[in-house]
């Protein structure tokens, strides 16, 4: 289909990144246009880049718009691109232009493919050291091969750009003249993948016909960690690269795309395209390119590569879907498991979502007919799965600040002495949750926040996990200035650490918590050593729990089995079930057994019975029937209004005069609760007031609640957020 072309001075619209309420109305250029190109156009005394969306809107007579200025040398935004934008701002009640600043985060999308100078590591010496010289080579020695832009470079490693140019004559630092956006590595679908098992084969063969016969659908792909769920979305993978479509693999973290690009390069011979925010801007500018000229087939990254401009998409690939971190909880707030479902329907293309512990939202999909589900039922090579048991608390003696049971203690010795690998599984970053003066009973609050000053021993600071504020640990009291009585009450894995070292003094231990490592890369560095063994016990949160291989991990003590159940999320039950879960797989993967250990108080709950039963159905099944007769999401709709604004008044005055408008909301059948202070019900100085609104699944919501907010004066000071399908309620 040949696209809309406007003549030269035809009227037509303009959606530019700017913050402005809609399209505005320009006059084509010399040449013309088509509809989708990204153009340049005047806006007041600027110019500024955009797309062209469409017929023009107003009723100007046509000499008096302004003429679009120039036309990128990019392929045009395609119509599904385009029709997917609007989908997704829709549902999410974004505005269109934030949806389209989402795709168009590319530095310089529009200048000619040239030559141009980057930087990277060197071979000579530096003729003289400083500290700022040693920033930016310990930059380049940890991103070895890397090409950075010259002031991309001086930022990352915070000096000025003179630095980097002083390594030059020296050789410490080289320049050298790349082609820009050079072509990908092919890859070789064709090339013969690892013998699949029968239920992988079964698998990957119903893949492959889904691609064949075209269109949309999604496909939960369910099986326990290690039963091969790679291997098998792989083969879809290559189904699609052989017919000649564009194939994209999202992956809840960073950290584990270098393991995926190696079997990637394994099975298809090459390394395919990398978008996450660890690449540089060179490449991020490659990779949006050769995406547009459908020249990248395979895309590997994060939640916002969903935004890239694939001309010819036929596959996007949701691995562990059930993750938290595919949510993006600032800025444009939205799911990408649904948005991989949205743009897949506007595309034509098939979507897999694969993990062992699917979302109750994929698994009620499922139940409804709209998702196909296929099973891997065995982990690969008859591996057994761990055996999970419960250690009662109530029954075993742990003295006073120590965590570590006596039973969890004689497994882990156990370990050591069989030369194996045990991990020590804690969901909290830190020393310590709480600082507390024994004197007067106060504990360290953030100054910004209505939350608690989190320790960090490693860091030597205090730190708010809410706005990442730090501050040194006080030696007196903050509250009542008695010196030396703050002490730590409860455990982070810091703290845990510490414990193990007195526990295991001989034992080598390393500490997995994302805020220990300052990039990506240090933090897999980390895990290939552990992985290799060298390590005898990894204490970590929830970072471990993760996709990552430890092939001589075969046992798992997690401290505080209960710990996630506390504080009445409606997901609470669904994300612990999910990470115990999760973590236990860790154990066993290679040829020996594993054993999962979980600590809990109430070893009696539904919810830890289920874990250890192993009985996912029947949990799936318990959870599904209390959040249907709730009426609460994947079986009612949800949405969560935060009104913020330094001023607790202001913000409690706006969430009134919302509740006091619901009409428009009842009237499609949903319910207001609320105002009430958020559960944290201050960040960074600003007060915060939360409303909910609670709607059958079948309501047209987000019209409702466009409407809804529509009535009200949103005060200059005041923040209001709407939160479609929120997954946390603070
Ligand atoms: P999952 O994604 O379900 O956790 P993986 O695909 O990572 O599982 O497989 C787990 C391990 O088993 C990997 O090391 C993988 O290489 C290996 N594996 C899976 N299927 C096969 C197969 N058919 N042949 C050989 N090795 C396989
Ligand atoms: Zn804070």
């Amino acid at each position: 289909m040949t696209p809309r072309r406007f003549a030269p001075g035809e009227p037509l619209a303009v959606l530019t990144t700017q913050p402005l309420d809609g399209a505005l109305d320009y006059r084509a250029p010399e040449g013309g246009v088509v509809l989708g190109a990204f153009v340049e156009v005047p806006l007041g005394p600027r110019k500024v880049m955009g797309v062209v969306w469409g017929e023009a809107e107003g009723d100007w007579p046509v000499e008096k718009l302004r003429p679009v200025l120039g036309v990128l040398d990019v392929p045009p935004m395609t119509p599904g691109m385009r029709a997917f934008l609007e989908r997704a701002a829709a549902y999410t009640l974004t505005p269109l232009v934030s949806m389209l600043r989402l795709a168009m985060r590319v530095p310089g999308p529009g200048e000619k493919p040239g030559k141009r100078r980057l930087y990277t590591l060197g071979d000579g010496e530096p003729d003289r050291v400083t500290d700022a010289r040693t920033k930016v080579l310990a930059l380049l020695e940890e991103r070895r091969g890397d090409l950075f832009a010259l002031s991309e470079l001086a930022d990352l490693a915070g000096v000025s750009t003179g630095v980097v140019k002083g390594l030059l004559p020296s050789g410490a630092v080289a320049e050298v003249e790349a082609p820009r956006d050079a072509p990908y590595p092919v890859l070789d679908p064709a090339r013969p993948g690892k013998p699949l098992a029968p239920d992988q084969q079964a698998a990957a063969d119903l893949l492959r016909d889904h691609l064949r016969t075209g269109g949309y659908g999604t496909t939960l792909l369910k099986g326990v960690t290690g039963s091969g769920k790679t291997e098998v979305y792989l083969e879809a993978v290559a189904e699609c690269l052989s017919e000649g479509r564009q194939a994209l693999v999202l992956l809840p973290e960073i950290a584990l795309t270098s393991e995926f690009l190696k079997r990637v390069e394994a099975r298809f011979g090459a390394t395919p395209a990398e978008w996450h925010s660890g690449v540089t801007q060179a490449e991020r500018r490659r990779c949006w390119r050769m995406v547009a000229e459908g020249q990248a087939k395979l895309v590997v990254g994060a939640r916002s590569s969903l935004f890239l401009p694939y001309p010819r998409l036929g596959l996007i690939v949701v691995d562990e879907e059930h993750d938290t971190s595919y949510k993006q909880e600032d800025g444009v707030l939205y799911s990408a498991r649904d948005m991989a479902v949205l743009r897949a329907a506007e595309e034509g293309a098939r979507v897999v979502l694969a993990s062992a512990t699917p979302s109750l939202e994929s698994w009620a999909n499922v139940e409804a007919g709209k998702y196909d589900r296929l099973d891997l039922t065995s982990r690969f090579g008859e591996r057994a799965m761990p055996v999970l048991r419960a250690i009662d608390m109530r029954a075993e003696t742990v003295p006073a600040g120590r965590w570590i049971s006596p039973t969890l203690r004689g497994a882990i010795a156990r370990r050591l002495e069989a030369g194996e690998q045990s991990l020590v599984f804690l969901n909290r970053r830190g020393y310590a949750p709480v600082t507390l003066c024994r004197a007067c009973g106060q504990q360290v609050a953030c100054h910004q926040c209505d939350a608690r000053m989190v320790e960090h021993r490693f860091l030597k600071r205090l730190m708010c996990h809410q706005c990442g504020e730090t501050r040194p640990m006080p030696e007196t009291c903050p509250s009542c200035g008695i010196e030396g009585k703050m002490a730590p009450v409860g455990p982070g894995v810091e703290r845990m650490a510490e414990e193990v070292a007195e526990l295991f003094p001989d034992a080598r231990a390393a500490v997995l918590s994302s805020d220990l490592f300052g990039s990506a890369r240090a933090l897999k560095a980390a895990v290939e050593e552990i992985a290799a063994g060298g390590a005898d016990i990894v204490i970590g949160t929830q970072l471990v729990a993760k996709g990552h291989n430890f092939p001589l991990l075969t046992l798992v003590g997690v401290i505080d089995a209960d710990l996630g159940l506390q504080g009445g999320d409606l997901r609470a039950a669904e994300r612990t079930f999910q990470l115990m879960r999760q973590v236990s797989g860790r154990a066993g993967r290679a040829d020996r057994p594993g054993e999962a250990l979980l600590q809990t108080y109430q070893p009696e709950h539904p919810v830890i019975r289920a874990i250890l039963s192993g009985d996912e159905e029947g949990f799936w099944a318990a959870e599904a029937a209390e959040r249907r007769a709730a009426g609460v999401p994947p079986y009612g709709r949800m949405a969560g209004i935060v009104i913020s604004d330094p001023e607790a008044s202001v913000a409690f005055d706006l969430g009134n005069a919302l509740a006091r408008r619901a009409q428009v909301l009842e009237e499609v059948g949903a319910e207001v609760w609320g105002p009430a202070p958020a559960p944290i019900a201050r960040i960074r100085g600003r007060h915060r007031v939360r409303l909910l609104v609670k709607a059958p699944r079948q309501a047209p919501i987000q019209g409702a609640l466009a409407r809804w907010i529509g009535q009200v004066d949103v005060p200059r000071s005041t923040r209001l957020s709407v939160d479609i399908d929120p997954q946390s309620f603070l």
